[in-house]
């Protein structure tokens, strides 16, 4: 499932297939994943327009063109990004531009829970995990009873982190998983913060995506990568999640 650092890695790849270049054709057929707009819709809007950004924010991923248009684009759990000859057979792709020089970008997507639409989507979002300051996530994080990894989960306190991300970062900061948010002392929540950018930027140079972290390839075999103890594990956030029973406490710290 995608998290921040693979929303990055695939914003990097449109940034390089499409800054600069002008739109001869959007093929935006698939009425699933284009809705809720009709075939021809994108087309209409986007053709002869020049790409001029690709951003991010969490995990969504928009293009901006020069004609003040916004494709918001989402990669689901599975979708990337592809560059194809327009004679190359399609496949999954659910989307395509069609660029003047004749090259072809697609969102290749077997599952089909990608997303593209007109506009960035993403006024429900939080601030973005890797550039949020420490003084609006002591705010927005550490607040409220719910656990902190349902708290790290929640797209519209902070965008970005998913459940390898957050299990990574709480191990690596020594907080329990279930403790209510609120009761993170300010120096758990730098912490935390810092663990977790630590995370996303290991995640963003590896070739591997969000689930090669040290705790995340021990939490198959159960076993503490740190001190050897077995793991403990329970659903939090509606999400399976592990922790060292021995390092992360469940009360905080004296
Ligand atoms: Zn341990």
């Amino acid at each position: 499932m995608p998290e921040l650092p693979e929303a990055e890695k695939a914003r990097r790849i449109l940034e390089r297939l499409c800054v600069g270049l002008r739109i001869a054709e959007v093929e935006d057929a698939d009425t699933w994943v284009c809705r809720p707009h009709q075939p021809g819709e994108l087309d209409r809007a986007l053709r002869g327009e020049v790409v001029t950004a690709a951003c991010r924010h969490g995990k969504f991923l928009w293009l901006e063109t020069d004609g003040g248009h916004e494709l918001g684009l989402h990669l689901g759990m599975g979708g990337s990004i592809r560059s194809a000859p327009v004679a190359a057979p399609r496949g999954w792709d659910r989307i395509a531009i069609v660029f003047e020089d004749e090259s072809r970008v697609a969102l290749r997507d077997k599952r089909r829970l990608s997303r593209a639409h007109l506009g960035a989507g993403i006024d429900h979002l939080g601030p973005d995990a890797l550039t949020i300051t420490p003084q609006a996530f002591r705010k927005r994080v550490g607040t409220g009873r719910a656990p902190i990894k349902a708290r790290l989960l929640d797209q519209a306190v902070l965008a970005g982190v998913g459940n390898l991300l957050a299990d990574e970062a709480l191990f690596d900061a020594l907080i329990e998983p279930r403790r209510p948010a609120g009761s993170l002392a300010v120096e758990e929540l730098d912490q935390l913060r810092s663990s977790l950018r630590h995370g996303m930027r290991e995640a963003l140079k590896a070739d591997g995506g969000s689930g090669r972290g040290r705790f995340a390839r021990a939490r198959r075999g159960g076993q503490c990568p740190r001190c050897g103890c077995e793991l403990e594990r329970a659903t939090v956030g509606g999400r399976t999640t592990y922790w060292c029973p021995d390092e992360q406490p469940a009360g905080a710290p004296r």
